[in-house]
């Protein structure tokens, strides 16, 4: 049996606290997970617990057949959904379910989510999808059209429901998140001007990716 590290299961209740203050999520909703790569264990949220009140010893610690490695609390009830990215992606190791207003209204109206601001181009994609056919929260179907829907990209919009984001680490996970959330919001309220929609082209878009991938911040980062 692996080691179980109390430092991520702090990080999943840091991310939760996070994941309030920014408002990417509403009430208890929404959920957490990390995977370590050491030991694939995921470490995950407890289900329907107010994220200011939930303490490391709440935090589930399975292995990625759901079993239970550590933790009394009922986990997430979309682990399900987790573990099928995990297991999908072999470059996720933090996923976030997230119930956002904005995003949230392009998978209610069934519209794909373009991108339209930098930042989303940068670390999203070109354009997020919605998962379908619908499937109930918390349902093994749900996991798998999630999947679907994700395919290799950081997000995709559950319709009537919210949004999920995988990536390598948690502090991307998160910036997803946001910028998700943010590049929903200015495309509906462009669209609301009536004045047309500045989309962009491949050659645009390659160039801000491969920039994001190979420079930007690279070299301040060794500052820190
Ligand atoms: P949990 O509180 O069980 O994580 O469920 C919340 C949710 O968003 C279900 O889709
Ligand atoms: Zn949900």
């Amino acid at each position: 049996m692996g080691r179980v590290k109390q430092e991520l299961k702090e990080l999943i209740v840091s991310t939760g606290v996070e994941m309030i203050k920014t408002g990417i999520t509403v009430g208890t909703w929404g959920n957490i997970s990390y995977r370590d790569p050491e030991t694939d264990y995921m470490y995950i949220s407890p289900s329907g617990m107010d994220y200011m009140k939930v303490k490391t010893d709440h935090v589930v610690v399975m292995d990625l057949d759901l079993n239970i490695i550590e933790g009394e609390a009922e986990p997430s009830i979309e682990k399900h959904m987790h573990v099928a990215v995990y297991k999908a992606r072999p470059d996720a190791h933090a996923v976030i379910h997230t119930h956002p207003t904005f995003s949230t209204v392009f998978g209610v109206a069934g519209l794909p989510l373009p991108a339209v601001s930098e930042d989303f181009v940068q670390i999203v994609g070109e354009e997020i999808a919605i998962a379908s056919p619908y499937a109930l929260p918390g349902t093994p179907e749900l996991g798998e059209v999630a999947v679907k829907g994700l395919g290799k990209n950081g997000a995709v919009l559950l319709p009537g429901h919210g949004a999920l984001i995988a990536a390598a680490n948690m502090p991307m996970a998160l910036k997803i998140s946001t910028v998700l959330e943010k590049n929903a919001q200015i495309y509906l309220y462009a669209k609301l001007l009536g004045n047309g929609i500045r989309l962009f082209s491949r050659e645009e878009i390659d160039a801000m990716q491969n920039f994001a991938k190979n420079h930007y911040g690279k070299k301040n980062q060794e500052l820190v």
